[in-house]
C-alpha cells in the first residue's frame, strides 16, 4: 500500500478500534471484553461561552469522553487545540484505558478537549475558558469518578485554575479531582517531567539490551513542549546526542548535537526555537539519520507515506497515536522497534496516580521516592511487555495491547460472561418439555 490512504477512509477512532481488535487476537480474553470496549461509557459535548478581553463573546466546543472505568475512576488529560474533535477525544480516551492497564494502575480511561487555539487567547481568556470547561463537566468528574490532567496546550497552571473552580463549585477542597497541579497547590514533585522520564527509563532498558554508549546515540525529537523538552533534557544530561528538535513551526538540526539547556531557555523566553544549525521541516525531522526518533507532538505523524523513510532503529512514542497502523507494518517489516505510546508515555499518568494517592492521604513524597517508584513501575511493565513481544514474536504495540486487554478483561468479565449464564442442562430440558406441553 502506498500514499496516505491510511489516513483517509476511516476516522481516528474507528482506526484505533481496528487496532485493538487486531491485537486482541494475541490476547487470552473472552470475546465479551471487546464487545464491552467497543463504545465509550459516556460522551459529553459542551458549549463554553467566554467573554473575551475586547468585550466580545465566543462560544467554544468542548468534550469529555469517559471510556471505561472497570479498573478505577476514568482518567485522562484535557487538550486545548484547534483540531480537537470527537473522534480524537474518543481515541485518546480508549488509549488511556489501555495505558492505565499496561502500567497496571487503578484507573480507567477518559479524555477531554476544547476546540481552541490557546495561543490566540490572552492568559485571562484562557483562565475563563478553563474555568468554564470545569463548570460544564463538573457533574461527571470527581476524585472517585473521573480525574482530568494536562495534555497538549494545557499545563500545571491550567490545572490550578480547574481545581480551584471545582473546589469553588463543590464548596470544599478536593485536590485529588485533578492531577498535574502545581506543587504548591497539591501537585506531586516529579509530575512535570514524568511523561518524558517514563519514556527515558524505558529507553535506558533498551540501551542496556543493545549495549548502547549514549554518546554514540543520535536522537531526534518532534514536538518541544512538556514531553519533548523534558525528554531532550534527560537524554542530553545522560550523554545522548540530541541532534534535532521541532515545534509546530518547524525544527532545527545540528549533527554534532544541540545545546539542549540553551534551546529550552530560548523556547521559554522567546516562545520559539533558536535559529541554530540547519532549519528543517517536521517531515524532514522524521527521516533524519538518527538512532532514536521521539515523536512528542500529535497523532498520525508516521504514515504510509513516510514510514519507509524512517532511519531510526528505535521509535519512542511520547506522543499519543503518532504512528498509523500501516506505518506500524512498514516499520515492523524494516525491523524498527516502535515502543508504543501506551507504554512509552505512561510515566505521566503513573505519577498522576502518585499525586492522587498523596492528595487522598495528605502525606507528600520526596522527589527520590517518586522517581524510584516510577522507575520500578516502568521497568517492571516494560519487562512484561518485552517478554510477551519476544515469546509471541509480535510487535511491541500488539504485546502491550494484549497485556492491557487481559487486565481489562479480568475486570470487565468479573461478573461472568455468556458461558456462565447458559441455562443448566436440566433447566434446558424442563424448558424444552414445558414448551412442548
Ligand atoms: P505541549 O502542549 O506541552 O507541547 C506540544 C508540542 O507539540 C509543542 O512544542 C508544539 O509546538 C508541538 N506541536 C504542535 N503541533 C505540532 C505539529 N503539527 N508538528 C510538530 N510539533 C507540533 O504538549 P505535551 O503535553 O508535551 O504533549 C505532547 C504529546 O504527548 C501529546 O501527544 C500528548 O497527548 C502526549 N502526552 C502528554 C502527557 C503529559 O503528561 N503532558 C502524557 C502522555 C502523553
Amino acid at each position: 500500500m502506498s500514499g496516505t490512504n491510511d489516513l483517509n477512509d476511516r476516522d481516528l477512532f474507528q482506526r484505533s478500534l481496528d487496532r485493538v481488535r487486531h491485537a486482541a487476537s494475541h490476547a487470552h480474553i473472552d470475546p465479551e471484553t471487546l464487545v464491552r470496549l467497543s463504545l465509550p461509557r459516556r460522551v459529553l459535548e459542551v458549549a463554553i461561552p467566554v467573554r473575551m478581553d475586547d468585550g466580545s463573546l465566543k462560544v467554544f466546543r468542548g468534550y469529555r469522553v469517559q471510556y471505561d472505568d472497570s479498573r478505577g475512576p476514568f482518567k485522562g488529560g484535557i487538550r486545548f487545540h484547534p483540531s480537537v474533535d470527537l473522534a480524537e477525544v474518543k481515541s485518546l480516551a480508549l488509549w488511556m484505558a489501555l495505558k492505565c492497564a499496561v502500567v497496571d494502575i487503578p484507573f480507567g480511561g477518559g479524555k477531554g478537549g476544547v476546540e481552541v487555539d490557546p495561543r490566540d487567547l490572552s492568559h485571562a481568556e484562557v483562565e475563563r475558558l478553563a474555568r468554564g470547561y470545569v463548570r460544564a463537566i463538573a457533574d461527571v468528574i470527581g476524585v472517585d469518578r473521573d480525574v482530568p490532567a494536562p495534555d497538549v496546550y494545557t499545563n500545571a497552571r491550567t490545572m490550578a485554575w480547574m481545581a480551584d473552580e471545582y473546589s469553588t463549585l463543590m464548596r470544599r477542597l478536593e485536590p485529588g479531582v485533578i492531577t498535574g497541579k502545581p506543587v504548591g497547590r497539591g501537585g506531586s514533585l516529579g509530575r512535570d517531567d514524568a511523561t518524558a522520564r517514563g519514556g527515558y527509563y524505558v529507553l535506558e532498558e533498551i540501551g542496556r539490551q543493545r549495549n548502547w554508549q549514549p554518546a554514540e546515540i543520535r536522537v531526534a525529537i518532534q514536538g518541544f513542549g512538556n514531553a519533548g523538552q523534558h525528554a531532550a533534557r534527560l537524554l542530553h544530561a545522560d550523554g545522548y546526542r540530541v541532534v534535532a528538535v521541532s515545534d509546530s513551526r518547524g525544527g532545527v538540526y545540528v549533527p554534532e548535537g544541540l545545546d539542549v539547556p540553551a534551546m529550552i531557555a530560548h523556547k521559554r523566553d522567546q516562545r520559539a526555537l533558536p535559529a541554530v544549525g540547519t532549519a528543517i521541516t517536521n517531515e524532514e525531522l522524521l527521516a533524519l539519520d538518527v538512532d532514536v526518533l521521539v515523536p512528542a507532538a500529535l497523532e498520525d505523524q508516521l504514515t504510509a507515506a513516510n514510514a519507509a523513510d524512517v532511519k531510526a532503529a528505535v521509535v519512542v512514542e511520547l506522543a499519543n497515536g503518532p504512528t498509523t497502523a500501516e506505518a506500524d507494518r512498514i516499520l515492523h517489516g524494516k525491523g524498527t522497534l516502535v515502543v508504543p505510546d501506551v507504554l512509552a508515555n505512561a510515566g505521566g499518568v503513573t505519577v498522576s496516580w502518585f499525586e492522587w494517592l498523596q492528595n487522598r492521604s495528605g502525606s507528600y513524597w520526596v522527589l527520590d521516592e517518586v522517581h524510584d517508584k516510577l522507575r520500578a513501575t516502568m521497568r517492571q511493565q516494560f519487562e512484561i511487555v518485552h517478554a510477551r513481544m519476544t515469546a509471541d514474536d509480535i510487535p511491541m504495540r500488539d504485546a502491550a495491547y494484549a497485556v492491557a486487554l487481559e487486565r481489562l478483561g479480568a475486570a470487565l468479565t468479573a461478573g461472568g460472561t455468556a458461558a456462565d449464564f447458559q441455562p443448566r442442562q436440566a433447566e434446558r430440558q424442563r424448558v424444552a418439555a414445558g414448551a412442548k406441553g
